[in-house]
């Protein structure tokens, strides 16, 4: 009897034995199969033939396959391979990476070969010609990624400033490895993909550009990875894939170089549902498995990757100038406490930010007002240290939960009363946070005749509202931009003087512990927006917490003190890189069954882990939907046995299952959570 190991979209196990009737040729791994399951018939991938022997008594239980449904596999052996180990890293099921990666009706209904598989890559493709020169900075920089490629470090960091013309080196790059007939996978984070990106590498690459990402309809995406998959198997022309996270699922044969642009940015890990997985780190995997090429690129490292880089596991190229010898913008900081006591504000505009404004409109010059309220949780600030309160034990603001009347840890579930006065210095406590429209209806107030154009989640939700006031803003059609951090990501105005920051300190005040690496990130982003064509850009951010060490090294741009604080926190107090984080969350309809539940986790896990588990916590958001939720965090150092720790991890889980009234208690398990 020949056997096949077989995926199916299952959340349980990882694979399922079928046997291969004697009439049909044994599938190869990767090909698409149906199986009956129960009394369907589902779609599943083959990941192996069995050859281990099986148990007499199991013989009889094992049923045929129906049917192949793929000439040639539809998954190549090296996404396989990464299907494999994100299932073991993330802790979730080869199934769930399986739904994840094969776009729309590949994983469920029956296709038939598409009639028109219209080939988007034309069958000749004339010879790639380099369109633009480097600048000497850039071509330094090209040759010390190529140097480092050449002498065994695959994976570089490139560590360029704003503005300093990464996008020219990654062409320069991916022609080379197009040239050498090998194909390319350009990751940007979701929000990144706009039109002035793509139509930029459509110039250079024409019909060798393949663009991929999750606007795309389901049948948008089924054709690009039909098409991935019928190249590998034509082999003609090299091309390069540009796309968002989802893309590290595309079979790419022959893969030379993978590029991770904006390598920090927190949207390439995929918070849910499962595969919760970390694009960048899954970018590694998978060019390792191909021996290809990895090159990070940011203007603000996540400390993760700049703290391997000093380490020497990453090659470090750094990029210090800004393309056509551009300065980086001038930052000035304003107290809005000052500001409060002379009473010199408008609304949430002091006073010489509303001259400032009042100028630059006069001079003909854009404004982008920064505001990012969406998604924040609820906190509370004192407004004469500018301090929020903060885990005594994590170091983390604590989160406002109103109901409870309490401040809240989110790593530990240490928690207080809601105190009267700041714990620090005794001054008044307030709830902090306004919105983009306030912000927009201010602005409009303070300059009735300026065009002002707002750019949030609400404003954007249809197709192509994005694009429209991107186009309107960059034709000067609008003379004042307000947003989220939207208008933060790889965008480029000619126009832009003045930016300004209308409350820093929601930013800086998250209960996170990367909240300071994430506010200096954002920050960057939004004051490389400033200042484009000729003159220095202005960067204005007002806060409560003008002292605060996070602004003064983005006011200098010092990327490297950044780090350095950071390095240091995050060792004293349990971090990345230096300790890994487990965050488990626990969902039931009844609020007790979960509890307890989460209690007896907490238990029988602090036996074996000790005090690297956290205490049982309650999030800010208690409830979704009909579930009550509660959470652990574990925290295991990286020097440890990360593999023998998840094992332990899944024995306690099983345990937890077997206690009948758990039955049905959901655990959601999240490896290197952000
Ligand atoms: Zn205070
Ligand atoms: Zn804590």
């Amino acid at each position: 009897m020949r056997l096949v190991d077989i995926i199916l979209p299952l959340a349980i196990r990882d694979c399922y034995t079928y046997s291969v009737p004697d009439d049909l040729a044994l599938p190869v791994p990767g090909t698409r199969v149906l199986v009956p399951l129960m009394k369907k018939e589902v779609r599943g991938v083959v990941l192996r033939e069995h050859t281990e022997p099986i148990e007499e008594t199991f013989k009889d239980k094992i049923r045929p396959i129906s049917s192949v449904l793929d000439t040639a596999p539809m998954v190549s052996s090296e996404q396989l391979s990464l299907w494999q180990w994100m299932s073991s890293y993330y802790m979730c099921s080869l199934g769930d990476v399986m739904a994840a990666s094969l776009p729309g009706g590949l994983d469920k209904r029956l296709t038939n070969p598409p009639k028109h598989r219209r080939a988007l890559l034309a069958p000749y493709i004339g010879p790639i010609e380099s369109m633009h020169d480097l600048s000497q900075a850039q071509a330094k920089s090209a040759e010390s990624i190529e140097t480092f490629w050449r002498n065994g470090k695959d994976i570089v960091l490139l560590h360029g400033v704003t503005s300093s013309g990464k996008t020219d080196i990654y062409i320069h790059l991916i022609e080379a490895q197009l040239r050498a007939g090998k194909n390319v996978l350009y990751l940007v984070p979701e929000i990144a993909l706009t039109t002035q990106l793509t139509s930029r590498l459509q110039l250079v690459f024409g019909e060798r550009l393949i663009v991929y990402h999750s606007r795309f309809t389901d049948a948008e995406r089924e054709q690009r990875y039909l098409q991935i998959v019928n190249h590998s198997s034509q082999a003609t022309n090299s091309f390069v894939v540009l796309g968002a996270r989802s893309a590290i699922f595309l079979p790419i044969p022959n893969l030379g170089l993978v590029i991770v642009d904006e390598e920090h940015d927190p949207s390439y890990k995929q918070a849910e549902p499962n595969p919760r997985y970390h694009a960048r780190a899954a970018a590694i995997v998978l060019a390792k498995e191909h021996g290809a090429k990895v090159l990070l690129g940011t203007a603000t490292p996540s400390i993760e990757s700049y703290y391997l880089a000093l380490k020497g596991v990453y090659g470090l190229v750094k990029l210090t100038e800004r393309f056509g010898g551009l300065e980086l913008p001038h930052i000035t900081l304003i107290d809005l406490r000052r500001q409060y006591e002379r009473k010199e504000m408008y609304g949430h505009f002091s006073d010489p930010l509303v001259e400032r404004i009042r100028q630059c409109l006069a001079d003909n010059k854009q404004v982008i007002l920064f505001q990012n309220r969406r998604g924040y949780a609820p906190q509370i600030q004192c407004m004469a240290c500018g301090q929020p309160p903060r885990c005594v034990q994590c170091d983390v603001p604590m989160t406002l939960h109103k109901r409870e009347n309490e401040l809240r840890c989110h790593y530990c579930g240490y928690h207080v009363p809601i105190p009267s006065v700041c714990p620090q210095c005794g001054g008044e406590l307030k709830a902090i946070g306004i919105g983009t429209e306030r912000i927009e209806d201010e602005i409009q107030t303070l300059f009735p005749d300026a065009r002002v154009l707002r750019m949030d989640l609400d404003t954007t939700r249809n197709k192509n509202a994005y694009q429209d006031i991107i186009n309107a803003f960059s034709r000067h059609e609008c003379d004042i931009l307000v947003g989220t951090q939207m208008i933060t990501k790889g965008l480029h105005f000619d126009d832009v003087r003045l930016v300004a920051v209308l409350n820093a300190d929601p930013l800086l005040n998250q209960p996170d512990f990367r909240a300071y690496e994430r506010a200096y990130q954002m920050l960057e982003q939004v004051a490389g927006r400033a200042g484009r064509k000729g003159a220095q850009g202005e960067v204005w951010i007002q806060t409560f917490d003008p002292n605060n060490v996070v602004l003064s090294i983005t006011k200098a741009h010092d990327y490297e003190a950044l780090y350095k604080h950071q390095v240091a926190e995050r060792q004293l107090f349990q971090y990345p890189p230096f300790h890994r984080i487990i965050r488990l969350q626990m969902r039931d309809h009844n609020a007790v069954r979960v509890h307890k539940a989460a209690t007896q986790l907490q238990v029988y896990l602090t036996r074996i882990f000790g005090e690297r588990v956290s205490g049982v916590i309650v999030p800010s958001v208690e409830r979704v939907q009909a579930y009550t939720l509660r959470e652990l965090t574990l925290r295991i150092e990286s020097s440890a046995n990360i593999n023998e720790a998840k094992r332990r991890l899944k024995e306690a889980i099983d345990h937890i299952w077997s206690i009948p009234s758990n039955k049905n208690v959901k655990i959601i398990i999240d490896v290197d959570p952000l």
